[in-house]
């Protein structure tokens, strides 16, 4: 065990590694995926493409093509540039390690993605934590003030946020980046955007310091692993630099292409399960003591009495979903369901009017 203790960093020793449940036969309902699978035609079509790929060479360096691809079908204004990661993970790494000077600090609302902490203090960065309210909206007092008392390098908001999928207002949001000002950047997290009215991306003009983060995992491509950042072009080239050569593998980005040039199927799939979450925010609000919050994401964050027993009961019948309870205080008694088909939702929905 010394060799442990000789060579580890005291930040590693005390993480616990990103626990993945196994989820092996399950109606998998914890991890926001897209549950519609590719068409047989769409998968011939792929196979074809992807068997013309070259593995033998690694992959342009410039990722143009890509580039070109995701500007145009997934909204970037074309005078901006992107940064590509292996999934918005790597984006963050890749931030937190272009700005951990010694005393940098990273800022989100907590409950938030857990990334931003354990990122933060892999870098050797102080994560500073600001309570949403109760109804788990932002409490832009409390931000403004751990602003200005901790002038974070990077501030976080993922928008809508998970796990609340909570939309914070426009003004906040606004309000936090000009309290920022040139102190530090504000990373607009826009993971969850296919499934919500809004986005900052049409915004980032007015703001130096504004960066926009995306990732395809929730249209659909969960498994290629890509996420892209947009933003001023002086910062892209600061993190650019940290960017793992070819991080971006041959088969993720001819799959990535073809996909966006099928970008409609996705959409189609996006518009259905923002239905789907009309339709379950309805069933469950029905049902007694459950309280619904809302959400602009693919997901449902509800709370119910004894969530620990409602949680295992649907494990018991083969139904996965997040239990948040233990995650942060403002979360008792809170379970996340990612929105599914019509069937699955119908499966979740009967096992858990069963189980309360
Ligand atoms: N941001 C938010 C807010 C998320 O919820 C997630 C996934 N849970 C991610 C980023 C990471 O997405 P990925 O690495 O799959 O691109």
């Amino acid at each position: 065990m010394s060799l442990i203790a000789n060579i580890i960093r005291p930040e590693v020793l005390d993480l616990a590694a990103y626990h993945v449940p196994d989820s092996v036969g399950f109606v998998k309902l914890d991890a926001m995926e897209n549950p519609y699978t590719l068409s047989a035609d769409l998968q011939q079509a792929l196979a074809t493409r992807l068997a013309k790929v070259a593995l033998n060479r690694y992959p342009v360096p410039s990722y143009s093509g890509l580039k070109t691809a995701i500007k145009q079908q997934l909204g970037v204004p074309q005078d901006y540039d992107l940064v590509l990661g292996n999934g918005s993970d790597e984006l963050i790494s890749m931030v937190s390690m272009a700005c951990a000077k010694a005393g940098a600090k990273v800022l989100a609302p907590l409950p938030g993605f857990v990334m931003y902490a354990m990122s933060a203090r892999l870098a050797g960065m102080q994560f500073v934590g600001v309570p949403l309210n109760a109804d788990l909206t932002l409490d832009l007092a409390a931000m403004l003030a751990a602003i200005a008392e901790h002038r974070p390098a990077i501030t976080y908001l993922a928008y809508p946020n998970n796990p609340t999928g909570t939309l914070y207002e426009v003004a906040d949001i606004e309000a936090i980046l000009r309290a920022v000002g040139d102190t530090g950047v504000v990373i607009l997290d826009e993971a969850y955007q296919p499934f919500s009215p809004v986005s900052f991306m049409s915004r980032l003009g007015e703001f130096d310091n504004l960066l926009v983060m995306r990732t395809v995992s929730k249209l659909g491509l969960a498994g290629i692993r890509l996420g892209y950042m947009t933003g001023s072009q002086a910062l892209l080239e600061q993190f650019e630099k940290v960017r793992p050569p070819y991080n971006i593998n041959v088969l993720t980005e001819a799959a990535a292409e073809f996909m966006l040039e099928q970008v409609a199927v996705l959409d189609a799939q996006a518009a259905q399960l923002c239905a789907q979450r009309g339709v379950l925010t309805e069933a469950l609000a029905r049902l007694p003591g459950v309280t619904v919050f809302p959400s602009a994401a693919n997901f449902l964050l509800i709370r119910v009495p004894q969530a620990e027993q409602v949680f295992a009961k649907l494990v018991k019948q083969k139904i996965l979903v997040k239990n948040v309870g233990k995650m942060h205080v403002l979360l008792e008694n809170c379970l996340r369901i990612t929105v599914s088909t019509p069937e699955e939702n119908s499966l979740f929905l009967d096992a858990f009017s069963a189980s309360l």
